[in-house]
């Protein structure tokens, strides 16, 4: 059923320019077929196809967008144990996991159907012609448009959600782009077999092919050449800090620069406000390991940092959940370079001046698993050593102990940009919740009470992004209905005559759309 095939439109391509295998993390080996690597040739003839579709695909009907949004949605379901399984080789995650990562995937297909027949996104708005006012007033109607076609790089920590059919590629189609995914090399056949839903509901939806294409190629220099590409005009991607800013310079000095969506590192602090840590040190220490080791780890939104101010309450915080660590296995990672990372990741930092390694959870036993460690080290340490800040990407948590609440607040305004900020707090913590809660809404995107930041809930509400270098544009999210915002620009008509007129923007309102009339919000 997986043919190595890159896909291009509606062709099947063996790419020639080398060999990619995918690789079982769990015991290192390599799991058959192997694909055929892609080059410029092959990143020219998707990007031709795409630019060639972006006028029609764009121009399509909420109902046929929507509708070939929940195709592809049916078609992953429909695809059953054959991908889950798949995904589960080779990226070492728990069924458990995929299954609800599966379910997310459609979730956000799903929604955004629902955000194109619903015409929200469009932004149309309409401020009437003003001939007797002095100077006098055009007619003016705006709504916003697909921006083009759109880079995808599949993420390696979410091989459903994050990838070929996930949440970039979901609000780009929504929106009406065009999308070229790099498939991340860590699940070449999820990918194609995602890949392969995608390209079944172009043809069966009457699509142009170049609406979807799926390439597989070797190197850093792949993806800079596919951002390069005249034809590309935005980019979405999640992964390393250095991959995510190579793109961003790789886009910044096009002839035609253009805007990149990266979600790259960041370590989401959570700050135990005194009177909530005295009345349940155990229960948020039992929490909070829960939280560090979903998933191995391999979260955007691992809680990766603990703040609090030092004393017996801290303390009761810190044997509770190494109790706790104490007992959880070590999980397989993603892929060996990430393993490797997370190795060296954990000893830089139990090497680190004013750092304790507070403890482990249990050893390591076969390729590619980490064992979680939890370290601790004084506010004075981390405000002093710029780096204890930085994300080590797998299950591990530094503990940030304060002298006072001042120095939690110097800590908090040290940090740099994060994708989410998470308060434990009581009524009587109100009065420091509000020193902080100013400072954490300029460092995150999501703010977090008593819970922990792991779940992304795909909604209307929901933000997924933050300050760099949480996020290249701290202004979008890449999770959640706004996600669409990303994919469009607005274009103003000024006195277009009526029968040129978009059907939204038109008088009467055919398409029934909510609309800011003269600045008033109006549904007809
Ligand atoms: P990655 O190395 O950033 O790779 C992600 C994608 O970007 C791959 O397709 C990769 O392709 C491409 N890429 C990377 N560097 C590039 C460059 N300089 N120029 C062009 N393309 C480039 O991420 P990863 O493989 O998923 O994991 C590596 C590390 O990233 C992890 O150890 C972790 O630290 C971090 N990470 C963070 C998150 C998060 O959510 N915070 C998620 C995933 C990973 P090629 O490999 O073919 O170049």
């Amino acid at each position: 059923m997986i043919s190595g095939n890159m896909l291009i439109g509606q062709s099947a391509v063996r790419g020639e320019d080398g060999v990619l295998s995918a690789i079982n993390p769990a015991t290192r080996e390599t799991i058959g077929p192997d694909f055929g690597a892609g080059g410029i040739a092959e990143i020219e003839q998707a990007c031709l196809l795409a630019e060639q579709a972006c006028d029609s695909y764009r121009e399509t009907t909420a109902q046929q967008r929507a509708q070939f949004l929940e195709a592809i949605a049916s078609g992953i379901l429909a695809l059953g144990s054959t991908l889950i399984e798949r995904a589960a080789l080779e990226s070492g995650l728990p069924i458990g996991r995929l299954l609800m990562e599966r379910g997310r995937t459609v979730s956000q297909l799903r929604l955004f159907a629902k955000v194109v027949r619903d015409g929200h996104y469009l932004g149309v708005t309409l401020d009437s012609a003003l001939p007797a006012r002095i100077p006098a007033r055009a007619d003016l109607r705006l709504r916003k448009i697909a921006l083009g076609p759109v880079a995808v790089f599949g993420a390696s920590n979410f091989p459903l959600a994050f990838s070929v059919a996930g949440g970039d590629s979901a609000a780009a189609l929504a929106a009406g782009c065009p999308i070229v995914v790099k498939a991340h090399e860590a699940h070449l056949g999820t990918s194609e077999l995602v890949g392969r839903v995608i390209q079944r509901a172009v043809a069966d939806h009457q699509l142009p092919e170049g609406v979807f294409s799926l390439l597989m190629g070797d190197g850093n220099l792949f993806g800079q050449a596919l951002v390069s590409h005249p034809a590309i005009k935005a980019v979405a991607f999640t992964g390393s800090r250095q991959g995510g800013m190579a793109l961003i310079r790789t886009a910044a000095q096009r002839p035609e620069p253009i805007p990149v969506y990266a979600e790259m590192s960041c370590i989401n602090p959570v700050f135990l406000l005194p009177h909530a840590l005295s009345m349940r040190a155990g229960e948020i220490g039992r929490g909070f390991v829960e939280a560090m080791t979903m998933s191995a780890g391999q979260m955007c939104t691992q809680p990766g940092l603990v703040i609090a101010v030092e004393g017996q309450h801290l303390d009761k915080f810190c044997s509770t959940a190494l109790d706790a660590l104490g007992k959880k296995t070590a999980q397989t990672l993603l892929t060996p370079g990430i393993h490797q990372a997370y190795l060296e990741g954990i000893e830089w930092m139990g090497n680190s001046e004013g750092v304790t390694t507070l403890g482990r959870g249990c050893t390591a036993e076969s390729p590619c698993a980490a064992q979680a460690t939890l370290f601790a080290t004084q506010a004075s340490s981390f405000l002093r050593t710029g780096r204890l800040g930085d994300e080590i990407f797998g299950p591990s948590s530094l503990i940030v102990a304060c002298k006072n609440e001042d120095e939690m607040l110097e800590v908090a305004q040290y940090l740099s940009g994060q994708l989410t900020a998470t308060l434990h707090l009581d009524d009587a913590d109100h009065a420091l919740a509000r020193k902080l809660l100013p400072i954490l809404e300029r460092k995150a995107g999501r703010i977090v009470t008593n819970g922990y930041p792991n779940h992304v809930e795909v909604s209307h509400a929901m933000v997924h992004g933050g300050p760099f270098p949480a996020s290249s544009d701290s202004r979008s999210s890449a999770v959640g209905a706004g996600a669409i915002d990303r994919f469009l620009r607005p274009v103003c008509y000024q006195d277009l005559p009526a029968a040129l007129m978009p059907e939204a923007l038109q008088d009467g309102n055919p398409s029934g759309l909510w609309r800011t009339l003269d600045g008033t919000c109006v549904s007809a």
